[in-house]
Formats: structure tokens, C-alpha cells, sequence
């Protein structure tokens, strides 16, 4: 491990100086895939048609199959940070750390082949476009994860969350979706507003019905309308359409899915109060972490073998779409919040951490595979 430790900084300074964006990593997963390649895996490269990258390196006993996984993309920040490898690619910055997760992947991955696989396969994920929320969705529609039984993840955290030398074996990211509605009313002259449908009225009715709402106000959430559109051509027009966004969170899966159906039925119902017609164009969004207790509890005595002890579970606000991996590939899965003294926040333009990070998340890595497959 000590002897990789040069390596790691190189590594993670190089990724950290050629930031690239969301299905653009094209020299990040180059290097990546050579690296396992050299490390002895069978390196699947452009996973379902993307950047993607999968190695995979089978054990001497057979086993279930075991996966690290890391996303590689950045961001369209321009660098602000006096970090002394700062980005070269103008306008696009690793402010979110990705490049930190995927060397702590790989170098965990790479001393666990060094020491051999004993039991089962492990298998390593770099995923194109988590910033979008579609790298992991379109890694699973590649069919090249099916086997996968057991999958982690895991992310630097902000200096409030945890400093360096502290970790959380599980990271409770919450669900967040973006609703799109679609309101269609009659258009009239403003002389004659009986004869139209105005959408306006209509949107108002929806936000309306929309802020009344409940749901178990014990699971913490919130929905707001943040767009509405319509109108505008001329003062005198009753407007025949309008748009509708509404931002929603919520810290459970189910919550959410009550939060999504009820918003449907307001929009139709708002509507149709003022005689129009309104329907949810589109759901985009990530679901709730949803992790496997046995794998955390594993996850947890990884973090204490190297650090001593542990954070209890934090509870996040942003989303990940590692979740996927869950609800939809049904894969089970434990993700490990990671200190870093990471100042002041991600995704800003003077993001920095404390590169020791880098070896100590790759040190509980280790120590989980160890529990795992060595
Ligand atoms: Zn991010
Ligand atoms: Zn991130």
C-alpha cells in the first residue's frame, strides 16, 4: 500500500488536470482501462456504446460477483481552485471529485489483484455521466452487469459533513425529480375571456392543488413549482398554453412515488377546474439510497479497520444515480461517504481536499475486499 502511494497522487493529478465531461471522458477511461488491463483484468471498453469501462478479474474458488464502481466525469466550471495540477481542459473542472473515486477504485482493485482473488469475481465499474444522472442507467441497459450481486460506491464529502480521517458507511442520499407539465387552454380575445380557456388560471390552479399536497410529514420532503411559462405574445390574447416545472425531494422511494402521483392527479384535476387539460410531460429524476444492511455492516468494519471508528449514517440532500443500481438492477449495494477536509463545498470553481483522501479511501476499499473476495 505504502508504495503506491506516489502512484495514486500521480494518477489522481493527471486525471485531476484533464477534467472531461458527461460521455466525454474519452482519455479518462482510456487510461483507466489500460490500467486495468496492465493490472491483469479482461477490460470491456465503450460499455452499451458509452465510455464506459468494465474489468474483471476472476477469483480461484467461484463466488458471487463483486463490484467497485466510480463515475468519471466533471463538470462545466472553469477552475478557480490554486490547485497546482488544475484543470487544462478550459470551462470543465473535477469539482465533484470524480476523479478522486475513480483512483481510489482503481488502486484498491489493483492491489487486490496483486494479492490474488480468492473466492468469487470482482468485477470494477468506471460509469460515464453521473453529473447527468443517465451514466448509470445506460450501464445497466448494457446487459454487461446482470451478474453483478454485490456493487459499492463512494464519494468525498464535504468538510461539514466529515473531515479527513472520518467516514460513513452509508451516505442516505435523497430522491430528487424534476416534473415537467404540459397545460392546454382555448385561446380568446381579452374582451372575450368566456369563450377561451385560460392557461394561466389553469397553471394557477395547478400550483394550488399542488401546494396542497400531504404526505408523512415524518419522511422529510419538499415540492415547489419553479417554472411556469405562458403568455406573453400580446397583452389582449388569452394565453392557449403553458408549462409547468416542479422540483421534488424526498428521502424515501416511496414517499416519492406518492409525491409523483398525487402532482399527476393535481395538474389534472387543477386543469380541468377552469375547463382546461393538463398532463406530466416527463419524470426525470434519481431514486432514494436503498442499501443492503449486511453489505453496510461489511462497508462499516472496513472503514473502522482502517480508521479506528465510524460516522454514523449522513444523510444528504443532493442525489446519486448509483441508486439505480438498486432499484433497477437490483443489485445490492453499500456506499461509503469518504472525509477529505473538502473546502468549501463541491461543485465550486476553489474546490480542494486533502489528497490523503485519496490513500485512505483507497485503504478501506482494500480492507472491504479483503472481507470480500481476498
Ligand atoms: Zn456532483
Ligand atoms: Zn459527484
Amino acid at each position: 500500500m505504502e508504495s503506491a502511494r506516489e502512484d495514486i497522487f500521480s494518477f489522481f493529478n493527471d486525471l485531476h488536470s484533464f477534467p472531461e465531461l458527461g460521455f466525454a471522458e474519452e482519455r479518462t477511461a482510456a487510461k483507466l482501462a489500460d490500467a486495468l488491463e496492465a493490472g491483469g483484468f479482461t477490460v470491456e471498453r465503450n460499455v452499451g456504446g458509452t465510455t464506459g469501462v468494465i474489468g474483471t478479474l476472476k477469483g480461484a474458488a467461484p463466488g458471487p460477483v463483486f463490484a467497485l464502481r466510480a463515475d468519471m466525469d466533471a463538470l462545466p466550471i472553469d477552475e478557480d481552485s490554486g490547485h497546482p495540477f488544475s484543470s487544462k481542459n478550459r470551462g470543465v473542472m473535477h469539482a465533484c471529485g470524480h476523479d478522486a473515486h475513480s483512483t481510489i477504485v482503481l488502486f484498491a482493485a489493483l492491489l487486490a489483484a496483486r494479492a490474488g482473488i480468492a473466492k468469487g469475481t470482482l468485477k470494477v465499474l468506471f460509469q460515464p455521466a453521473e453529473e447527468l444522472l443517465t451514466g448509470a442507467l445506460a450501464m445497466l441497459k448494457s446487459g454487461r452487469l446482470s451478474d453483478v450481486d454485490e456493487m459499492v460506491g463512494l464519494h468525498l464529502r464535504p468538510i461539514q459533513e466529515a473531515r479527513l480521517d472520518e467516514a460513513s458507511p452509508a451516505l442516505m442520499h435523497g430522491s430528487s425529480y424534476v416534473v415537467n407539465i404540459a397545460v392546454e387552454g382555448r385561446s380568446a380575445h381579452g374582451a372575450r375571456p368566456h369563450l377561451g380557456v385560460n392557461a394561466v388560471d389553469a397553471a394557477a390552479a395547478i400550483v394550488n392543488a399542488i401546494n396542497a399536497i400531504r404526505v408523512d410529514p415524518r419522511v422529510s420532503h419538499s415540492f415547489k413549482t419553479t417554472s411556469i411559462m405562458a403568455g406573453g405574445k400580446a397583452s389582449n390574447i388569452i394565453p392557449d398554453s403553458a408549462k409547468l416545472v416542479v422540483d421534488v425531494r424526498a428521502q424515501t422511494n416511496e414517499v416519492m412515488q406518492e409525491i409523483l402521483e398525487k402532482i399527476a392527479l393535481a395538474a389534472e384535476y387543477g386543469a380541468k377546474s377552469v375547463g382546461g387539460a393538463a398532463a406530466v410531460e416527463s419524470t426525470k429524476g434519481v431514486p432514494a439510497a436503498e442499501y443492503d444492511p449486511a453489505l453496510t455492516e461489511v462497508m462499516r468494519l472496513a472503514a473502522e479497520d482502517v480508521l479506528g471508528s465510524s460516522l454514523p449514517p449522513i444523510v444528504s440532500p443532493g442525489g446519486e444515480d448509483f441508486h439505480f443500481f438498486a432499484t433497477e438492477g437490483k443489485i445490492k449495494t453499500a456506499y461509503l461517504a469518504l472525509g477529505a477536509d473538502l473546502e468549501p463545498g463541491l461543485h465550486s470553481e476553489k474546490m480542494r481536499f486533502d489528497p490523503e483522501a485519496l490513500i485512505i479511501g483507497t485503504k478501506i476499499l482494500c480492507a472491504l475486499l479483503a472481507r470480500k473476495v481476498l
